[in-house]
């Protein structure tokens, strides 16, 4: 039996940043993956950063903090951190009415945004059709990852640089609390010990813990995603947040025109139903990466949401977001779905006897801020 001062289970982007805080305090970490790389949201997300649209109150700070965390890693080792920027774009002079609102907001919160007039955001999007865009808010400071290698690149950063001991492959069957420990025992039936586990299991609800997770009031998201074929002669910097998404991120919600734009109806109604709301992200490589929609069920019944992709959603988002730019051509080179899993409270936490800590369902915002949020949780954990 190998022994540690913490075992973290699941190496998506919150056990990874889990994993990191708790080596910065110079424990031995454990970090356990069921596959050989983490292969779940946090690689199958668009790398927006963006504190800027989180929920005012706690989850706006973390996605500050996670800024910081991630140009400080950036500066250790090449985890493809890019600093250019979030660009809000407003269809109407509602939205746009809004991302004034937020501005304002923002302003007194001493977090820095200029508002774009329609003719900036061409210059700094060219391919943003006129008839689309009324003006825009543009974010400076924040940042973009490249989802398919940040993760994999921290991982084997903290492996060289911090000695986190990492295990592929590993799947976990049990967590249990045996002799005031932490017992841990994977499919192979090696076990491992530690006073203190943090389990970040993402969507999976079957393996460990099923009862807790059933009675979560969490619950399972499907999202379409797609990318173009390489497009490098297209400018398009930074994460692009459409007009729809105006009503999505939970920053707008603090503005006072919010409810009035809640209440309109949409332009199509079918983008609604499927929870349909356009962002854009040029990848390195220069494909464009568009998305997204939203399916939700509850915990128990994650295999009600159809394993294939749904030709008809792509073809909202795509006409949607044609709508919105004009892209040289529309060769998408890859669909794909992603999942994640959302709790009310903005994250499902569960702690069992201050040694077991169950830390799941922080739904979309992963990306942005799980680094913030997890010093934090690593600092309470180890008060
Ligand atoms: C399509 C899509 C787009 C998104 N875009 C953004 C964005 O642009 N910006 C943003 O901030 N957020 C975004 N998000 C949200 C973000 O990706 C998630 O919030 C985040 O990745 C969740 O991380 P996690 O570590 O909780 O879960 P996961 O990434 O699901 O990681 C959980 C890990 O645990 C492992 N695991 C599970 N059970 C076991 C077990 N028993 N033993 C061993 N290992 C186990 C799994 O294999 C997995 O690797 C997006 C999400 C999706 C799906």
């Amino acid at each position: 039996m190998k022994n540690y001062d913490l075992i973290v289970v699941g190496a998506g982007v919150l056990g990874t940043f889990h994993s990191y805080f708790a080596l910065k305090k110079g424990l031995k970490v454990l970090l356990v993956e069921k596959d050989t790389l983490p292969n779940e949201a946090t690689v199958r997300n668009f790398g927006q950063i963006i504190p800027s649209g989180m929920d005012l109150n706690q989850w706006h700070q973390y996605g500050r903090e996670a800024m910081d965390i991630y140009k400080a890693l950036q500066q250790e080792a090449e985890i493809s951190v890019r600093n250019n920027g979030s660009t809000y774009l407003a269809s109407s002079e509602l939205e746009y009415q809004l991302l004034k609102e937020l501005q304002a907001i923002h302003t007194q919160n001493g977090y820095s945004s200029q508002l774009l007039t329609q003719a900036e955001c061409q210059e700094r999007l060219p391919n943003v059709q006129a008839d689309y865009c009324v003006g825009g808010l543009l974010f400076p400071q924040e940042i973009t990852v490249e989802p398919r290698q940040m993760i994999h690149r921290l991982i084997e950063h903290l492996t060289q640089t911090y000695a986190l001991d990492y295990r592929p492959l590993t799947t976990i069957k049990d967590c249990e609390i045996r002799n005031n420990a932490c017992e841990v025992t994977d499919t192979r039936g090696e076990r491992y010990t530690a006073p203190k586990a943090v389990i970040c299991s993402g969507r999976d609800f079957k393996i460990l813990f099923p009862e807790v997770f059933s009675n979560s009031g969490m619950r399972l998201s499907k999202l379409h995603m797609m990318a173009t074929t390489p497009m490098p002669e297209v400018q398009m910097p930074g994460s692009i947040l459409t007009g729809l998404s105006i009503r999505h991120y939970e920053s707008f919600q603090s503005c006072p025109s919010f409810e009035q734009l809640k209440n309109l109806p949409y332009h199509n109604e079918e983008l609604r139903k499927y929870g349909i709301h356009i962002l854009f992200k040029q990848a390195t490589d220069g494909s464009i990466i568009i998305g997204d929609s939203h399916e939700y069920v509850d915990v128990d019944q994650s295999e009600t949401l159809d394993f294939g992709l749904d030709m008809y959603i792509n073809e909202l988002i795509l006409d949607e977001a044609k709508r919105i730019m004009n892209l040289p051509h529309w060769k998408i080179q890859n669909y794909w779905a992603g999942f994640y899993a959302k709790h009310p409270d903005q994250i499902f936490e569960h702690n069992i006897e201050d040694k077991i800590f169950i830390t799941t369902g922080i739904g979309g915002k992963g990306m942005t801020t799980s680094a913030g949020y997890a010093k934090h949780h690593i600092e309470t954990i180890f008060a």
